[in-house]
């Protein structure tokens, strides 16, 4: 259902106001994960104002160790649903339970489904009849294939609303958290209608990383990206060492603008 030919104009999938698949460059940004209310709203405001059109924070956090930060749960739903109120930024957060979809959807504008439940076909039939737009995060140990079957399993409940993400692999290098494959960009382009997005936070884990990864995300096709931003990523409760902070948010706007304004 997701093959190129079938809709050789692409699909646009909308989060609220913000298109993806236009032939823009959306950029989406916020923590990692919501914290605070404090944390939520100066971080949702300062991606607004450098330009982001959309606002991620994880409220359900599928951490590797149960003993790391879960999350607020749904103390944190309240708190993207006033960040969103404030910036009138559409809010993605990852879900995790097919029994939290409609709850979730309720409030939020996109949802996400993380790296390590690519493969939850629960989850994935869930989340495709809920009609709303999807980030779909390609597993880690999963290939390009993999990522479009798990694609088809949204697809087939009647919801084109599907973001594909890249956001790195397991490979032979550990000098990055992951590595970013671009080839994959470059395929889901050329092989299906869906929009793709880039994670270049969570791809290569170090924010000197993140303007790179970028910009060459862009150059190869991606419609949109997805960044971990952070006021003081030393005091992150998830994934810190991979946040930039508002300022290198602001320079790499001003990198990608003229980038994405060429293609
Ligand atoms: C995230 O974006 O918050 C996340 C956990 O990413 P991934 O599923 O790609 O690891």
């Amino acid at each position: 259902l997701g093959r190129r030919d079938l809709r050789p104009a692409g699909t646009e999938v909308s989060f609220g106001p913000t298109t993806i698949g236009d032939g823009s460059v959306a950029v989406i940004a916020g923590p990692c994960a919501v914290e605070s209310p404090e944390q939520t709203m100066a971080t949702a405001a300062v991606v607004t104002e450098h330009g982001a059109v959309g606002l991620r924070g994880g409220v359900f956090k599928p951490r590797t160790s149960p003993h790391s930060f879960q999350g607020l749960r749904w103390d944190g739903l309240d708190l993207l649903a006033e960040a969103r109120e404030r910036t009138g930024l559409p809010v993605v957060t990852e879900v995790v339970d097919p029994e939290h979809v409609k709850r979730l959807a309720g409030v939020v504008d996109g949802l996400q489904i993380g790296a390590r439940n690519m493969q939850n076909f629960a989850l994935l039939t869930a989340v495709g009849q809920s009609g709303l737009p999807v980030v779909l995060k390609r597993g880690f140990g999963c290939t390009v294939e993999e990522t479009l079957a798990a694609a088809e399993y949204l697809l087939l409940e009647g919801n084109d609303q599907v973001v594909l993400c890249e956001r790195g692999i397991r490979t032979f290098e550990p000098s990055a958290r992951f590595t970013l494959d671009l080839t994959a960009v470059a395929l889901w382009k050329q092989r299906t209608h869906l929009p793709v997005m880039v994670d270049p936070s969570h791809s290569g884990g170090r924010p000197e990383l993140v303007g790179p990864l970028s910009l060459a995300a862009v150059a190869a096709g991606a419609d949109a990206l997805i960044i971990d931003v952070h006021l003081q990523p030393e005091q992150a409760l998830c994934d810190g060492a991979q946040a930039i902070r508002p300022q290198q948010f602001a320079d790499l706007m001003a990198r990608l603008a003229p980038l994405a304004a060429g293609l």
